[in-house]
């Protein structure tokens, strides 16, 4: 049992919560195992995963990979846990393999200051994660924001001899850290990063990482350091920002499997060799998103952002793709399954709307022992699915037989209030609040007539303010269309209007 306080009346008073988290268990990639959840401090979960580089639009990839963790953080809170979600946001330092850096290369496509294009992107970002009801992280540190914090982390690894300076640049010295490679489960003769001869040249072995690199004369994002002037490697954001946050160790570290190696690994090797101290307990990493069975790549002509989906498709629909299929695997984006996806959320969002719309007028009377039965059933084979490593597509599978049984019951009776009510409820808490499907709008007919026409008119009268030169006046009925979802755009041959949902 835990305790909770409630404010009732003018007083807190203590009372009793069921503990209801006991059966969670997770599938830790550290440990190759599923491992029963004991969070450190009973009740309260820290949580990491890493966010994007903001450095052009997310993909479907994003989309699925923020979609997974957004669902677990949503389950483990329906559980009762107070969980502190952090996600960074990287607008610094993101140099690949090939020691390219993303934001450079960005900012020089676009021809924008780096911090320009973060700005701009990560703007992008939210409103993507927004449509498809990805809820905001707790703290959304920006790396670029952590500079001096991740100076004095590289000067730990520097003083416990474990890292070593070059030419400006610092770089971790990975032969030295005996269990490099425990979470990939690869050898350090397989770690090598950095192929340009240079960097080779600077480093006392390949597998060692940058930690610090000098900047040339054409980066503009450059910080003093102990070391000259220059900027943080990629992963010491992790690393840095993760225990800021959290503390070392916290809970559970997340992230793309495309990142177990080598990001996160570099991860640990920082965080535990500077201070001895486990990093995180439990890892869990969420498997990639292919276009009909292919990875998605721009060279490949496959790559599908997700303001593009969302042209074509409800953002609900992508979410809901998503979790039908369990977090850990791969999923194939094909137009087949986003057609079975659109049926199957079809099939649960009416009879959401059916027991809403009945239940608006129903008699009062008894809570159904039938629809108690089923709903509590459904209740049960839910949680356990979702106790067992997040299955998504388990869940949901009980969910369509609620869905069909319900659908029977409804043609066959008339229900009482009560009886409409605690499905509805049901489906919110689940369907809604876990899942974050966003309840279907009720529309009215001739609503969207309605909207037509008025648009048209603050068109118009829109178009009079810019005439008679009222700017502010006519923003105002832009933005205030925009807030409500619908984009005008100017053009040589007038307005036009957009409904964004
Ligand atoms: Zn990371």
């Amino acid at each position: 049992m835990l305790f909770a306080s409630l404010w009732v009346g003018n007083s807190f008073i203590l009372v009793f919560k069921e503990v209801i988290q006991m059966a969670l268990t997770i599938y830790n990639s550290l440990t190759r195992q599923k491992e029963l959840f004991t969070p450190i401090h009973p009740g309260r979960v820290t949580m990491y995963v890493c966010g994007p580089t903001v450095y052009n639009d997310s993909h479907l990839g994003h989309g699925k990979t923020y979609v997974n963790f957004d669902t677990m953080v949503r389950y483990m809170r329906y559980l009762g846990y107070q969980v502190l979600y952090v996600q960074n946001i990287t607008d610094v330092g993101h140099m690949l393999d090939t020691g390219e850096d993303r934001m450079l290369k960005g900012s020089q496509r676009e021809h924008m200051q780096p911090m320009q294009l973060a700005e701009l992107y990560t703007r992008h970002y939210l409103r993507d994660m927004d449509r498809l009801n990805v809820s905001r992280p707790d703290i959304q540190p920006h790396a670029s924001g952590h500079i001096p914090e991740m100076i004095t982390w590289i000067q730990k690894l520097l003083d416990a001899g474990i890292a070593y300076e070059v030419n400006g640049s610092v770089y971790f010295s990975v032969p030295q850290y005996k269990p490099y490679g425990k979470l990939a489960g690869r050898r350090i003769s397989e770690a090598q990063s950095g192929t340009r001869i240079d960097v080779l040249e600077e480093k006392r072995d390949p597998a060692d990482f940058a930690l610090w690199k000098k900047a040339s004369p054409e980066h503009i994002l450059r910080w003093p350091s102990p070391w000259g002037e220059g900027f943080p490697g990629w992963h010491i954001e992790c690393t840095v920002m993760s225990i800021k946050y959290l503390g070392q160790p916290f809970d559970i570290h997340g992230g793309g499997v495309e990142n177990k190696f080598p990001h996160h690994e570099c991860e640990i090797a920082q965080a535990e060799a500077a201070t001895g101290i486990p990093f995180a307990n439990y890892w869990i990493h969420n498997g990639m998103l292919m276009i009909r069975g292919e990875e998605m790549h721009k060279s490949l002509g496959n790559y599908v952002t997700l303001a593009q989906a969302f042209e074509h498709w409800d953002p609900m629909v992508i979410r809901f793709f998503i979790l039908l299929s369990h977090y850990r695997g791969p999923i194939d984006f094909t137009e087949e399954a986003i057609e079975a996806a659109t049926k199957g959320l079809q099939r649960l969002t009416n009879l959401w709307q059916e027991l809403n719309r009945r239940a608006s007028n129903a008699a009062e009377g008894e809570l159904s022992s039938q629809v108690k039965g089923l709903v509590d059933h459904t209740s049960r084979s839910v949680n356990e699915s979702m106790d067992d490593d997040f299955n998504t597509p388990e869940a949901i599978a009980a969910l369509f037989d609620m869905t069909r049984e319900m659908n029977g019951i409804l043609a066959g009776e008339s229900l009482s209030r009560a009886s409409l009510v605690y499905a509805r409820d049901f489906l919110v808490r689940f369907v809604g609040d876990v899942l974050g499907i966003t309840p279907p709008q009720e529309t009215k007919q001739g609503d969207s007539d309605n909207t037509a026409g008025l648009v048209e008119l603050l068109i118009e009268s829109r178009n009079k303010l810019r005439q008679a030169k009222q700017w502010a006046l006519a923003d105002n009925i832009r933005d205030g269309l925009l807030a409500l979802g619908i984009e005008l755009r100017d053009g040589s041959d007038g307005t036009s209007w957009k409904c964004l949902h």
